[in-house]
């Protein structure tokens, strides 16, 4: 039997800077059938909330879905270290 090396290559992971996050929510109130109505989508929780508080003064829905979505990005910190050399350079 053969034994195989696997060079392991650590990564750090991070939010990509330059996607904005994603949250909106959906109203999910209703017995039989839910309301549906959407926030849309927005780069911070703050208009999410604001719609949520409006909705629920207009309608008197209580209920939401939220959802939070964004962009991570594998760096391999070999990279980073580079990276790193080269901007704290000679001075
Ligand atoms: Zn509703």
């Amino acid at each position: 039997m053969t034994r195989r090396v696997f060079r392991y290559v650590p990564f750090t992971i991070e939010q990509d800077a330059t996607a904005e996050p994603e949250y909106e929510a959906r109203c999910v109130s209703g017995d039989e059938s839910e309301c549906g109505a959407e926030s849309g989508t927005h780069s911070g929780p703050g208009p999410v909330e604001e719609w949520q508080r409006k909705h629920t003064q207009e309608t008197g829905h209580r209920r939401y879905r939220r959802n939070f979505g964004d962009y991570a990005v594998m760096q391999p910190l070999a990279e980073l270290a580079e990276l790193a050399r080269a901007s704290g350079g000679t001075a």
